[in-house]
Order: structure tokens, then sequence, then C-alpha cells
């Protein structure tokens, strides 16, 4: 079978974290991996990974480059076009799968990424309509708040911030912006 990415490789079978099994490109180092051994490696092996992240001091995690392609791929088994799902809200990301398949692509890096972001678990996740509606919903508030960033400038910026998580944490937050409201009210 060849690369999904850059086609003309062949892709190699390897073993990622604890064993799961995988492809992978010599050439752009992506790996395809099938769904069905993902999710029995889970199981098993996916809180380990997690605890063993957790505790890493490896500065080489710290500085992973996923490269991304941008291009619709088609599933090597099957010839349909492969789903993108938006990683993280943070990382211009996609993995791609193929539903029909059961197959996951990720470029070179992102198995890498996806440790770091503590999501190796969850690659199954990432896919769901309510994980990819949250990264909409977190991409939209940062975007609002870039806004206001940009209009106030960073020091009003970070005071009102800071009121805000004040105002949110206080166990009288109902009392403080009724306060506000009549305060401000005229
Ligand atoms: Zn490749
Ligand atoms: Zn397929």
């Amino acid at each position: 079978m060849n690369c999904y990415s850059c086609e003309s490789f062949s892709l190699k079978p390897v073993k990622l974290d604890y064993g799961l099994p995988a492809r992978e490109c010599h050439k752009c180092k992506g790996v395809h991996i099938d769904l069905l051994s993902y999710r029995s490696w889970r199981e098993d092996y996916a809180g380990k990974l997690e605890t063993a992240m957790k505790n890493t001091t490896d500065t080489k995690v710290e500085q992973v480059t996923a490269t991304d392609n941008k291009k619709a791929l088609i599933c090597k088994r099957c010839s349909k076009f492969m789903l993108k799902y938006k990683v993280s809200t943070e990382h211009d990301n996609f993995v791609d799968i193929c539903t029909s398949c059961d197959d996951a692509w990720l470029d070179g890096g992102e198995w890498q990424l996806l440790k770091q972001l503590q999501l190796a678990g969850k690659l199954t996740h990432i896919t769901t309509e309510p994980w990819q509606r949250n990264i909409r919903a977190e991409a939209v508030e940062k975007t609002f708040q870039q806004s206001y960033q940009s209009k106030l400038g960073d020091v009003d910026f970070n005071k009102l911030q800071d009121m805000c998580t004040w105002i949110e944490q206080h166990p009288e937050k109902q009392e403080l912006l009724k306060y506000m409201r009549i305060t401000f009210a005229n």
C-alpha cells in the first residue's frame, strides 16, 4: 500500500507507542492506523501513554513540528475521499479518516502532537460532532477575545480579563453583576 500523502512511496509496518501497529512512510513520516487495532490498543495502553507523557521531561517532545497536508486525501483501500477532522483550536492539524474502511491517516509529526496534547487515546473522539462543535465554539471565543484585545490594548484587556475571572469565581457573582447593572444603568 502506498503513502496516502506523497503517494509514490510504499508504507512499511511499524509499531508506535506501546506496540500500536501502524504503517509509516519513510519519506514524509505520515502514519496509517487501522482504527480497529487502535481501539483494542487504547483499552490497554492509552492510559499508560498518558501517564508517561505527563511525567516526561524530554524537551524534544515540547518542540513537535507537525506537518499537515491540506489536500483532500483519497483512501488507498476503497478510493473514496477521506474526511478531515481538526485536532484542536490552537493547531492547524487535521486527522484524515476513511469511515468506510475505519482507517486514519496522520501526517508526519501528528502522532507526536496528539501525544503532547494528551489526545493519543482520543483519536476516535476527535471525529465526533460534539468535539468538532467545541473546537468551533473555542475558535469563535478566541476571535472575540482577540478583537477586544486589539481594541483595548494589552494592559486594559488584561485588567478586564482579571476582573471577569474575579467575578466568575466569586460566590456572590449574581450580586456583583446586579451592582454593576445598576451602577452603569444611566
Ligand atoms: Zn509519504
Ligand atoms: Zn477507505
